[in-house]
């Protein structure tokens, strides 16, 4: 075969009980149908692509699957009329690296209006250290100042701290003036959570056990990663009119709570979705993203790793064992 006639990718194909994933070399031509084609530069490991790289929850819709639920990189090919040749784009979401192969390979081929233009101040790896974690931490803290939190409005809980999503969103409110609160699992993650810009430091044991339906109020706003017994609890414990973005399920898809939070204490509880998010709010979260987020913050929280490492840093990150964020370095660029 010609160069360039075949990319390198993950791929994720069933074989028999056990899905079978590793490092494959795949003919162009079985790019799916899509009207851009990006060379991809870097990608990233997120909490979903571990779940479909490891098989712990169907997040792969049909098989075999290119996983990746992100990338940036530069469009080789085009007949879209908002993209050409060499424009840097990003990609989060949309089914990407579920049912539509993704982005854990060096070429794929997507739909352009699942596209966005990369932020002329981002790099390719600053994009992907950011990522769909990164850019669900942004839309968590959007949706809190669009229900009224202030940095004088009281202390931000982050649980989850340690992780991608979680490590992003102290580094945005600290930056932004907010007192954050980080709860983690791993209390040795200490100084890491201050370097990034937590106040304080709360074990994850505080909001993991059963608790009352009412806590004593504490905060004026929340971004909860947990989900489970740690969301129910940090609703419990939120201030008169306080506001729980809840993006994650990393701790349980239950939410055994009562609704003396919301109907006693007005407290708001909104949800997070980055993967069908409106064009708009993404270009939004991205604009902010370039300005807000120090870049130097961003090297500290991120660990690089190639497209052959995936499959044993997924097993990692599922077992939480990962800090920060990890990126996929696929080209030189
Ligand atoms: P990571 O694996 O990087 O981080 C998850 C963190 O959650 C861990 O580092 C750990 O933090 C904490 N955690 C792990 N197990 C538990 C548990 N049993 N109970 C409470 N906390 C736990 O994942 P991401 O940050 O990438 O994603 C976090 C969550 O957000 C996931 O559930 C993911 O699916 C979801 N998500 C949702 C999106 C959306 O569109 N709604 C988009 C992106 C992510 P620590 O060690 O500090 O306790």
């Amino acid at each position: 075969m010609t160069k360039g006639a075949t990319l390198k990718a993950i791929l994720i194909e069933q074989g028999g009980s056990r899905q079978k994933v590793g490092l494959a070399e795949l003919p162009r031509d079985r790019l799916p149908d899509g009207d851009v084609t990006v060379r991809i530069a870097c990608s990233t490991l997120n909490y979903k692509d571990a779940l479909a790289i490891t098989g712990k929850s169907p997040v792969v819709r049909s098989f075999p699957m290119v996983p990746g639920i992100d990338f940036a990189g530069t469009v080789e090919e085009s007949s879209n009329a908002n993209f050409k040749p060499g424009d840097r784009v990003v990609l989060n979401g949309w089914g990407v690296g579920e049912r539509h192969w993704g982005g854990l390979a060096e070429l794929a081929r997507v739909k352009g209006e699942w596209l966005v233009p990369l932020e002329p101040a981002l790099t390719f790896a600053q994009a992907m250290s950011i990522g769909t974690a990164g850019y669900t931490a942004m839309l968590c803290v959007m949706a809190l100042e669009r229900h009224g939190v202030r940095p004088g409005s009281g202390e931000v809980l982050v649980t989850g701290a340690a992780g991608g999503v979680g490590s992003v969103a102290t580094v945005l409110l600290a930056k932004l003036g907010y007192a954050v609160v980080a709860v983690t699992g791993r209390v040795e993650e200490s100084d890491y959570l201050k370097k990034l810009g937590a106040k304080r430091i709360l074990p994850r044991s505080q909001f993991s056990e059963p608790g009352k339906p009412l806590a004593k109020e504490q905060w004026a706003g929340a971004i909860d990663v947990a989900g489970g017994q740690v969301l129910a609890n940090v609703c419990a414990s939120m201030r008169y009119r306080g506001v729980v973005a809840a993006c994650g399920l990393a701790g349980g898809m239950g939410f055994p709570a009562t609704v003396a939070p919301f109907i006693l204490r007005g407290v708001t509880l909104v949800g997070i979705d980055s993967v069908m998010c409106p064009r708009d709010e993404r270009q939004e979260a991205w604009r902010r993203l370039a300005r807000d987020l120090d870049p130097t913050l961003l090297d500290a929280m991120t660990e690089r790793i190639l497209l052959e490492d995936c499959v044993p840093v997924a097993d990692r990150l599922m077992a939480g064992a990962v800090r920060g964020r990890v990126i996929v370095q696929i080209s030189d660029e």
